[in-house]
């Protein structure tokens, strides 16, 4: 399928079945983004893996509970020493047991509350981004942050997630949960 809205092309280049879950990408001028319905923690081909952490960067539901399950308990050690982080914020530690090099850490804001959300949503992917290009991660892959137990809703996010990741990088995927949300996104 190939779109032209006059402004952007909007080229969608077909879905595929990688280890990772059913893979669909999708290049928005010169910026290719991948969407797979599948689990973060069994993104095999993909350096960083983004955590949609706690502030305490401990294990929990979700996508920090399963992360943190597939990576070992040393996951929660290596956060230890670099906790607490705010909202808005990443830090990066190793993968230990995942099939990546990296986890960066993002704490998104609780919807309703950490205020205001949406800039502090867009923090999360610029910080990640941002922290992949100073650790020279050649892939990254992220979740729908804050749309779990932090209650923000799927279209509002993926919105923000996906305009942020547009402007400041060149590839990416998204590793979500249902087909439902990989179709919102
Ligand atoms: P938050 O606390 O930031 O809301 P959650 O982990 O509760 O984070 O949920 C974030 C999103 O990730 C939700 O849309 C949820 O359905 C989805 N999710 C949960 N587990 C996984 C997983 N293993 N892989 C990918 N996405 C997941």
């Amino acid at each position: 399928i190939f779109l032209f809205n006059g402004k952007e092309k909007i080229c969608c280049i077909g879905s595929k079945m990688i280890e990772g879950g059913e893979l669909m990408e999708k290049r928005f001028n010169d910026v290719q983004i991948e969407c797979v319905t599948g689990d973060i923690a069994n993104q095999t081909d993909i350096s960083a893996v983004v955590n949609a952490a706690n502030a305490v960067l401990k294990s929990g539901g979700g996508v920090a509970g399963a992360l943190h399950r597939a990576a070992g308990p040393e996951l929660a050690e290596a956060g230890k020493p670099i906790a607490p982080i705010q909202p808005g914020q990443a830090v990066i530690t190793q993968a230990f047991a995942l099939p990546n090099d990296y986890v960066i850490h993002c704490l998104g804001p609780v919807y309703g509350v950490d205020k205001p959300e949406s800039s502090l949503l867009r923090q999360c992917c610029q910080h990640a981004i941002r922290l992949a290009e100073e650790n020279k991660i050649r892939n990254i892959a992220f979740p729908s942050i804050s749309t779990g137990a932090f209650g923000y809703p799927m279209e509002e996010a993926a919105e923000i997630a996906v305009d942020e990741v547009v402007k400041q990088t060149k590839h990416l995927r998204f590793a979500l949960f249902s087909e439902k949300d990989e179709e919102i996104f």
